[in-house]
């Protein structure tokens, strides 16, 4: 079983989907994996290596505004009519759009904060009930 990074902005613990995978692949995050660039000065091996890091979902839909998204490929779906059993056989690669800003939905937002509220047992101010205490500190 590997072990699931924990996320690389907060620190946050991860586990793995699968607890038998043999991979890194969180739940309630993502993993993202760069063989380095020209112009680190921290990591650009250029010889196969990269490094891989946890973002956890909470902290991407948070900073959504730094976030970019890309397109570099299209499913191949298997014969059959398009519906929510059609399975994915392959990858057409031919695809390159350029960056655009990333711009999650609310239904996006209301699960990963369900998901958080489950996963890291998370409380939010605005959500006394949560707190176990009456808020008073007088107490
Ligand atoms: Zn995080």
């Amino acid at each position: 079983m590997a072990r699931c990074l924990p996320c690389i902005a907060c620190g946050r613990e991860l586990k793995n989907v699968d607890r038998d995978a043999d991979e890194n692949q969180p739940y309630a995050g993502t993993a993202f994996t760069s063989h380095g660039h020209y112009g680190s000065t921290a990591y650009d091996p250029m010889d196969g290596h990269y490094l891989e890091i946890n973002i956890c979902d909470l902290c991407l839909v948070t900073h959504a505004d730094r976030v970019e998204q890309g397109r570099d490929r299209r499913p191949i779906l298997e014969d059959g009519p398009l519906g929510p059993n059609t399975s994915v056989v392959g990858w057409d690669e031919s695809v390159r759009w350029r960056l655009v800003p990333w711009n999650p939905d609310a239904r996006t937002y209301d699960h990963v904060l369900k998901v958080a509220r489950e996963e890291f047992q998370l409380v939010f101010e605005d959500e006394p009930d949560e707190t176990g205490g009456n808020g008073n500190d007088a107490d």
